[in-house]
């Protein structure tokens, strides 16, 4: 896509933008092809008079649940907490009642997964949380630091207590060392804590909090299984790992929120792609900088959804040899102290 050949040295941000653009329509195709897949599957997999008997099959049955059958709500008369359910090349296992859980990815060339499953009172239901991204295509590029666009997931979820999160050194390529990551990774984190922004203004989110409490060996539960990229089993442990992701997604974070209205933990994968890199290197081409896609996952973590505006950390498409999204644009900045307020 040409993305590689954006060098922040060389190539201000406004051509960033300029070719950032061209992968936002890219976005937009991948998203409208999704969409319409998923609605294909839905038409054929869940007409109305077939619904009910769907229902009872799912008491008795423990196959994976496709995400169409449970777009209106389900309630289906037994407990589907731990049921896997997919949706396209996703999968995400059903949080107890009161819980949901959200798995959302950024693309190197525009791809873009997620899932939203949540469990009210014994109603079942999915979605997707890329809405906000769909209409990237066709909106506007203002200036960096004029633009005030956010999304907060599904209406903001902050989180109440610290964040604690660990590192599973075991899952660090060779290549790099695991103390050279675990310091990108704090810096990714400090970008919204301590308002590191792009456009010199000054402050500090009130009520956000986190300690990295260093390495662990408990893996994140994120992986492949049968063509599909799934998330762990819900669980109060915030994980970051390096490994292998499918497609061109360099990040990929799984995230779980209460009907009380907090964040409760993420996980987060960074690709173990070798285009994911510490540092970027001299003549840069598709490569991406480790830390820019930890501070736009680590945007999910605390409860940001994807924005159209190509120059804000919290964009669905992840640009090449550049380290702008360690710091957050205005419109990120917005969404921090929407969910965190700012002193
Ligand atoms: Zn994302």
């Amino acid at each position: 896509m040409g993305a590689g050949r954006i060098g922040t040295s060389v190539v201000g941000r406004g051509m960033r933008r300029l070719l950032l653009a061209v992968l936002v329509c890219a976005l937009g195709a991948s998203l409208a092809a999704a969409l319409t897949a998923s609605g294909r599957a839905g038409r054929g997999a869940a007409t109305e008079p077939r619904h009910a008997s769907a229902a009872s099959d799912l008491c008795t049955s423990s196959a994976p649940i496709p995400a169409s059958a449970l777009a209106g709500g389900l309630d289906a008369g037994c407990s589907l907490t731990g049921r896997t359910v997919v949706s396209g090349k996703v999968e995400v296992q059903v949080p107890p009642p009161g819980v949901t859980v959200a798995a959302d990815g950024i693309g190197s060339h525009g791809e873009s997964r997620s899932l939203v499953v949540s469990d009210r009172g014994g109603v079942v239901s999915s979605g997707s949380s890329a809405a906000g991204a769909a209409a990237a295509a066709a909106s506007s590029q203002p200036t960096d630091c004029r633009s005030s666009q956010y999304v907060l997931e599904n209406g903001g979820h902050p989180w109440s207590t610290t964040v604690h999160w660990k590192l599973r050194n075991a899952s660090v390529p060779a290549r790099m060392k695991v103390t050279a990551v675990a310091s990108r990774l704090k810096a990714a984190f400090a970008a919204w804590r301590f308002d590191h922004n792009d456009c010199g203004l000054t402050g500090q989110p009130k009520r956000l909090r986190d300690t990295y409490d260093g390495w662990t060996s408990t893996p994140t539960g994120i992986g492949m299984r049968s063509g599909t990229l799934k998330c762990g089993s819900f669980n109060h442990t915030n994980t970051v790992d390096i490994g292998h992701l499918p497609g061109d997604l360099l990040g990929w974070t799984c995230y779980w929120w209460g009907t009380h209205g907090s964040m409760i933990a993420f996980d987060t994968r960074l690709s173990s792609s070798t285009a994911l890199v510490l540092a970027l290197p001299r003549g840069c081409r598709n490569k991406w900088d480790l830390q820019s896609v930890a501070t736009h996952e680590f945007g999910h973590a605390i409860g940001l959804g994807h924005v159209s505006n190509a120059s804000q950390t919290m964009h669905g498409v992840a640009p090449a040899c550049t380290t702008a999204p360690r710091t957050i644009g205005r419109g990120d900045r917005l969404g921090l102290k929407a969910l965190y307020g700012i002193s």
